[in-house]
């Protein structure tokens, strides 16, 4: 059983104020393999107490300072890659070759990248070569950084990061569903021997450390990353103090498919939306195609489907894992429920367990069809392998529907008219539009419009979500 109940702060490994053991579930197998604590408030005020006091100093710092300790993480986020890769699949059901290549380069890519806008990134300068006024970017001050399950050291890597690098001090809240890959990434931040108190971890739960967080009144920034729901409590909590707050929440992407698309569109989009369980903020579970190619879009998307093995993360492989959570599965199973009820066509999987597996949280890639975009399947996050094909006729009306959603993360878009798909990709309300399955590079601003949040991670946008912006007169 690994023992995680301390928490960081200060420089230390501590015990909590008081005991208060949280079991963490592997999801393949339904068994407790961690113990975490859940804070208490007295835990999380010496946490902030901490990073006020140690901001003082960390403020001061240069850059290079900052890039020499960042580096020194990265070299050790490379010794233990494999540590972390394996505590990634254990706690929320990643296959170790997905969690390895995709999960945990994750973290490694921001680190690498950060590193290279933190070099380039200019703190100061002249507001133009007439005035005498000077703008000046500042961090922010002491952050609180709350994270969800689904990507764990992705999530953690765009905020711990980019606040470390702009000179802010901190407080993370990883997920107490998947809180492994935080407590092991803390350890790295010590072993690089950054100074007391510029970062602390305090585990815990939405309701406790969560909120503490959000509501304190010497926390300056809260950024967020995980559901809609709990980003409206944050927002409120966090207006008393009007902190900043940045939201990085829900998706419901839709993927056109135009008749003129690459022959491997719909079962690309099939392998996209699957991966990581369907657990992905942008990934696109409503699938709008062309009502020419609508039945051979469905023939195609079940024989994709049914190629996609369901199997346990512990395998090596190209398959699919559990779903996170006992709650999860419930949720999404009662969604491919109402798809029923609702009158979509289920053309492939199901609410049963895969045939080669008798426990654990996994689900069968599961495809509707005949869908339409006011049935709950097309409007709620499932947030599990489950896909909608809905039919269009016309490109304004792919338009309508794709917008047509409480959301605006990530939406995807096929077809070799490349003057069609840079006029309807500017028409879609998402922070991404991903043309032809080329993917977003590393340091481009990732975010949502709408209640898919308000913010912008990554690159030179990430670092300035930290900054506030100061300009001074008569600098000459
Ligand atoms: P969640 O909202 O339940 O939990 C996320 C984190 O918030 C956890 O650390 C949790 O303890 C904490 N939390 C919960 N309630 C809180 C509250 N009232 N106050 C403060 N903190 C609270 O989400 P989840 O189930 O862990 O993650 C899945 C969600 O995350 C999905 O909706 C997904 O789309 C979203 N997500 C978004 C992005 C993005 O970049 N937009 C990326 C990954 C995941």
């Amino acid at each position: 059983m690994i023992n995680k109940k301390k928490f960081y702060i200060n420089g230390k490994w501590v015990d909590p104020s008081k005991p208060n053991d949280f079991q963490v579930i592997n999801p393949s197998n339904e068994e407790i393999f961690a113990i975490i604590s859940l804070g208490y408030k007295e835990d999380t005020d010496l946490a902030v107490k901490s990073a006020k006091k140690a901001f003082v100093t960390w403020k001061e710092t240069s850059k290079e300072e900052r890039i020499n300790l960042l580096e020194k993480l990265l070299e050790i986020y490379k010794k233990r890659f494999k540590e972390m890769a394996e505590a990634i699949s254990m706690e929320m059901g990643a296959p170790i070759e997905w969690s390895t290549n995709v999960q945990t380069s994750s973290g490694q890519s921001h680190l690498e990248d950060f590193i290279s806008r933190l070099k380039e990134f200019n703190f100061e300068k002249k507001f133009n070569e007439k005035s005498n006024n000077h703008i000046r970017y500042e961090p922010i001050g002491v952050c609180g950084l709350i994270t969800p399950w689904n990507w764990p050291i992705n999530q953690i890597a765009l905020k711990v990061v980019p606040a470390l690098a702009t000179g802010c001090t901190m407080i993370l809240k990883p997920s107490e569903i998947a809180p492994i890959s935080g407590v092991l990434f803390a350890e790295m931040i010590d072993e690089a021997g950054f100074p007391p108190g510029v970062f602390n971890l305090v585990n815990g739960d939405g309701e406790g450390v969560g909120t503490q967080i959000s509501s304190h009144s010497d926390i300056d920034m809260v950024s967020f990353t995980g559901s809609t729901r709990a980003g409206k409590l944050i927002s409120k909590n966090a207006a008393n103090t009007i902190k900043r707050v940045c939201l990085e929440l829900g998706g419901k992407g839709a993927n056109i498919v135009f008749a003129d698309s690459y022959s491997n569109a719909v079962r690309d989009g099939i392998r996209n939306v699957m991966s990581n369980s369907g657990q992905s903020c942008d990934a696109p579970t409503r699938m709008l195609v062309e009502k020419s190619i609508y039945q051979k879009a469905i023939e195609e998307a079940v024989d994709e489907a049914n190629k996609i093995k369901v199997d346990l993360a512990s395998k090596k492989g190209d398959h699919i894992g559990p779903v996170v959570s006992k709650v999860q599965y419930d949720k999404i199973i009662n969604l491919i429920k109402s798809g029923i009820n609702e009158g979509a066509t289920l053309a492939t999987g199901g609410p049963e367990l895969p045939n080669n597996l008798n426990k654990g949280y996994f689900i069968k890639p599961t495809i509707f069809s005949n869908v339409t975009n006011d049935m709950e399947i097309s409007k709620k996050e499932i947030f599990g392998p489950v896909l909608s094909i809905i039919p269009f006729e016309t490109e304004d009306e792919a338009i309508k529907i794709t917008n047509d959603t409480e959301y605006g993360l990530g939406n995807y878009l096929q077809t070799e008219d490349h003057t069609k798909a840079k006029r309807v990709a500017k028409k879609l309300r998402s922070g991404t539009v991903y043309i032809n399955g080329n993917g977003a590079d590393s340091g481009t601003p990732f975010g949502g419009y709408r209640q898919s949040g308000n913010g912008r991670e990554g690159g030179v946008w990430g670092l300035e979500e930290f900054l506030e912006v100061k300009t001074i007169t008569g600098w000459n």
